[in-house]
């Protein structure tokens, strides 16, 4: 048992004009070694906040994250356990270093491989994520984007993590790479153990990668279910109105509905239950109260009154 996220609490406060922002606001879950925890909801919602909280990136203002058992934060320097594949790889990628370096610098610097195994590791590394070996003399601009997504993960790879945190990392691919590089995710699980926190927009990624799904609304959980059982009979009107707005390929007509009104700014999230807004079926009570996240289900989780008998 990993107990990565075990409680987080009012994390992430930055200053903007004054205002300090609660981007992830009391959550708190835990990830099994070997899951696959999808994160799911619009942009703005809280997610990326979250992974970077995951891997050590960010320090929550109140709260704990915890690996292990053991407080992240706690560790000095680079988390080596934890890795965060990047939304934009090109971005990440260093574009006068060499692939060589990209991917054998911290391996080296981690004391994991010695200089004189550098190129061979690196080379066992591409063969690993299908790249070509000799790849490693070029720079990223000589990539195409599902390369370059390779690079990143053999660079994740290169220090041997047990848990990967993936932000969007394949949001920026064709969707033909996509399920290449999906599968590679997938391989890589079954072969390493390793456990992810996979971050999408994209409801059908996550369907296809993930045990669990957490779903997030303006930095609070709103729903955490077992991935069939929350595609099946989603609980918080949240997830319901998210799977109303995948394309329904299969009928006649496709059904395109997406969720009604904007979401609001995060400098200041509606009152009550965030949601209620845009809540097709909000009461009088969901713009005063805070629903709480309770149990509905064996392994099922929801913050909606419609659960709460009172
Ligand atoms: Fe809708 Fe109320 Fe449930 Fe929020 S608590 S999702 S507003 S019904
Ligand atoms: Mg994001």
């Amino acid at each position: 048992k990993l107990d990565i996220f075990e409680k987080i609490a009012n994390v992430f406060g930055s200053n903007i004009k004054e205002q300090t922002v609660h981007a992830v606001d009391n959550v708190s879950f835990t990830i099994q070694q070997g899951e696959v925890v999808g994160l799911v909801g619009e942009s703005g919602c809280g997610k990326s906040t979250l992974g970077r909280l995951g891997c050590g990136l960010h320090t929550p203002t109140e709260g704990t994250v915890r690996y292990r058992g053991q407080p992240l934060e706690s560790e000095s320097g680079v988390r080596r356990p934890v890795q965060l594949i990047f939304q934009d790889p090109f971005a990440s990628l260093n574009p006068r270093m060499r692939v060589l370096d990209i991917v054998g610098e911290a391996p080296r610097v981690h004391g994991l491989v010695d200089g004189a195994q550098q190129r061979d590791y690196t080379a066992a590394l591409l063969t690993r994520v299908g790249l070509d070996p000799s790849y490693m003399q070029r720079y990223p601009h000589q990539f195409s984007g599902g390369q370059r997504a390779r690079i990143g993960i053999a660079r994740a790879l290169a220090v041997k993590p047990e848990f990967l945190v993936c932000d969007e990392a394949v949001a920026a691919l064709d969707v033909s790479i996509q399920a290449q590089v999906l599968n590679l995710f997938m391989d890589l699980r079954d072969e390493l153990g390793l456990t992810y926190l996979f971050i999408s927009h994209d409801l059908g990624v996550v369907r296809h990668l993930s045990n669990r799904v957490v779903v997030m609304y303006l930095g609070r959980v709103a729903e955490i279910a077992p991935t069939e059982e929350l595609f099946a009979e989603p609980n918080h009107p949240y997830t319901q109105a998210l799977l109303e707005e995948i394309p329904r390929i299969d009928r006649k007509h496709r059904t395109f509905v997406p969720i009604r009104g904007e979401i609001p700014s995060p400098l200041a999230p509606p009152p009550g239950c965030h949601f209620h807004p845009r809540c097709p079926k909000a009461m009088p009570r969901c713009s005063v109260e805070v629903p709480t996240l309770r149990e509905i289900g064996p392994g099922r989780l929801s913050a909606c009154h419609l659960n709460d008998p009172n």
